[in-house]
Parts: structure tokens; C-alpha cells; sequence
């Protein structure tokens, strides 16, 4: 997931004049994307695969791909010293309109200091609220001390709205789509699968084997920990295994980086009725399956999972 991020980074002239583009012109954001070139911007992440709420999108569903909406900003809470999760309300009697897996689009304007010019930023986010939930989705950020978006929803206060976009479709999830998912995750990575482990767990009818494996860089930095642990306790077709970098001497979970050893023992072998997905930062994505190409090609399969044995087909980059 936070390999996009990587593009923004290296994008971010083009992405400042397309932004100011936006804000002169107001065209549609499709529009847009379509002008410059899909592959040069982030956020444009494919946005198919959404066949039945595209077709009745409508005042029942609160996000418009076609369209930025205000959402509200209700509260927050910390989750650790750099995370929070904010709750963001829109009309009561809609839902979000999100088909799992997939995250929406943020925006924001920001003046530049010293020239006083005003620019708009966009940043992608994976809501890990129930998709079901009416008025309502929240948000798990990390606050990054350079970080633009990360940086204006933290100093947002309750009342204060944000603007949002969506759905953008990453992995169009089907109950019962494969035997056994294995998952990989990486700090905020965390967030589709939160998507998915919900999507599975909450259905009675859905019986698909889950075995999360989840990286951090300390016991005190893994996110939603003890929701994590309850839903394994209560599930018995859901595993979760934490690695983490520095931990005191009674940690039970894993140290250190993820490697193939603890990847043969936790996740599903290779296999037809198998996926893995993967989200994370670019270090662990690229160590873990090899980086995506781009947002809209998922690259070469590398890394640990290609030597494990894994094929490109069994393996989904976030
Ligand atoms: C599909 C998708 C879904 C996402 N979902 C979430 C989510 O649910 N929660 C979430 O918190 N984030 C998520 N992200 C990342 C998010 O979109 C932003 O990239 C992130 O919040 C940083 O944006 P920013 O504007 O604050 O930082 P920027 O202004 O873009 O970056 C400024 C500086 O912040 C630091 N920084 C920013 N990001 C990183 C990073 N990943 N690793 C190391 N340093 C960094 C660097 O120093 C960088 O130079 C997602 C990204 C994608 C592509």
C-alpha cells in the first residue's frame, strides 16, 4: 500500500501543478486523470470492478466517484503515538458505498508559505469501518511530521469537514473466492485486510481460511492488537502471527524481518485455491513479493514469495 506513496513522492511537482490544474479549472477529477496520464498519478487507481454499487449509486451510498463530498469530522481517538482513527459522519441515512477491498480519495487545499499560493493535495485511505455502517466511516491515519494530508487531518477538529471521492476498487473481494487467503501486512497495511477479515468473518456462509501475518516495527506499534486477538479467539478459521523488529525478552511473537521460514509455516503453501495479499510499506512490499509497477499493474512477482515458489497469479500487491 504505502509503495503509492512512494510514486507520490517522486511525483510531486506534476502532482502540484495538476492539483493547482484542478482547483482553476474544477473540471472532474476523471477528467483529469485522463488528461496527464493515468500512470504518472497515484490516485488514479483502477476504479473497476464495482458492479453493483456504481449502477445504484445514489443518495443511498455517501460517496461519489464522481463527484468530492464534504464528510464531517466527528472525533478521534489514538490508537498509538503516531496513529489515530477518525471518525468522519455524512448523511445518517446513507452507507459509505464501499465494495470491500477498496479505499476513497481525500483532498485538501494548502497554502504554500512564503508565496501564499494555494494548492490542492490528494491522498488515498482505506476506511475500516463496517461498509454497512449508515452515517458513518472512520479512518486509521498515521501522522508523518513532513506528511501534507497526514499532517491537515490531524489538525482537523471536530465539525471540520474533509473532502472525499470514491470507491476506488483494489481487490474485488468474493465470499468463498479461494480455500485459504494468506496476508501480509505492514503498519497502516493493515487496513484492507481489516477489510477483508471483516468481509469474511461477519459471514456465516463465507468459509475461507485466513492466516494474517503482521509487521511492525514494536509490540507497542501494532495496530488494533487486541481486536485482532479477539477476532482469533472467536474465529477459529482466522490465525494471526506478529513480527516485530525490537521487542523486550517476553515477547512470544516473531523478531525480525519477515523471511521465508515464517512464511512456509503460517500462510497457505502455493496453490490454485490459495492468494496472498500483501500491504505495507515499500521496504516490505519489495522484500516480501517485489514492487509494483505501477498503480495500475502489479509488477513482476519477486522477492521472498517468487522463492518460496508462489506464481504472479497467487500473490496480490496493495
Ligand atoms: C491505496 C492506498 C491506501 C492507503 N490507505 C492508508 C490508510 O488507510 N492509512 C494511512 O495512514 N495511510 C494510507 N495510505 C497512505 C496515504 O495515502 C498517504 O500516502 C500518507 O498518509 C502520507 O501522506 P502525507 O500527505 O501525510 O505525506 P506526504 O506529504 O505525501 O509525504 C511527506 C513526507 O512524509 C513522510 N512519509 C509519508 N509517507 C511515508 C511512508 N509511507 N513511509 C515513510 N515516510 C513517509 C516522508 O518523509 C515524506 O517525504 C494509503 C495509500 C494508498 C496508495
Amino acid at each position: 500500500m504505502q509503495q503509492h506513496h512512494q510514486q507520490h513522492d517522486s511525483s510531486s511537482s506534476s502532482m502540484a501543478s495538476l492539483e493547482e490544474a484542478i482547483n482553476r479549472k474544477e473540471l472532474q477529477f476523471a477528467a483529469i486523470c485522463a488528461l496527464v496520464g493515468i500512470a504518472a498519478l497515484y490516485v488514479a487507481v483502477p476504479r473497476s470492478s464495482e458492479p453493483a454499487i456504481h449502477s445504484k449509486r445514489s443518495k443511498d451510498f455517501a460517496l461519489n466517484p464522481k463527484q468530492w463530498v464534504n464528510f464531517t469530522l466527528q472525533e478521534s481517538h489514538p490508537l498509538t503515538h503516531n496513529t489515530r482513527i477518525y471518525r468522519f459522519t455524512f448523511d445518517p441515512n446513507a452507507k459509505l458505498g464501499l465494495p470491500v477491498a477498496s479505499c476513497l480519495l481525500t483532498r485538501a487545499v494548502l497554502t504554500t508559505t512564503g508565496s501564499g499560493r494555494s494548492y490542492s493535495i490528494i491522498r488515498p485511505y482505506t476506511p475500516i469501518s463496517d461498509p454497512n455502517a449508515k452515517g458513518y466511516c472512520d479512518l486509521m491515519v498515521k501522522f508523518y511530521p513532513e506528511g501534507k494530508m497526514s499532517r491537515h487531518i490531524a489538525q482537523l477538529k471536530p465539525g471540520d469537514t474533509l473532502e472525499v471521492n470514491g470507491p476506488v476498487t483494489k481487490l474485488p473481494y468474493k465470499a468463498n473466492m479461494k480455500r485459504h487467503l494468506g496476508m501480509i501486512a505492514g503498519g497502516t497495511g493493515i487496513t484492507p485486510m481489516l477489510q477483508i477479515i471483516d468481509a469474511i468473518l461477519s459471514n456465516p456462509n463465507d468459509y475461507t481460511q485466513l492466516s494474517l501475518l503482521y509487521a511492525n516495527l514494536s509490540p507497542e506499534n501494532i495496530l488494533l492488537k487486541d481486536n485482532l486477538d479477539a477476532l482469533a479467539h472467536a474465529h477459529p478459521n482466522f490465525k494471526v502471527f506478529y513480527m516485530v523488529d525490537i521487542a523486550a525478552t517476553d515477547w512470544t511473537g516473531g523478531l525480525g524481518r519477515i523471511n521465508k521460514d515464517v512464511i512456509m509455516k503460517g500462510l497457505p503453501h502455493p496453490s490454485r485455491d490459495t492468494l496472498i495479499l500483501v500491504s505495507g510499506p515499500p521496504g516490505l512490499v519489495e522484500h516480501v513479493c517485489g514492487d509494483k509497477e505501477d498503480e495500475n499493474s502489479q509488477g513482476e512477482l519477486a522477492g521472498l514469495l517468487k522463492e518460496i515458489g508462489y506464481k504472479m497469479e497467487q500473490v496480490y500487491k496493495f
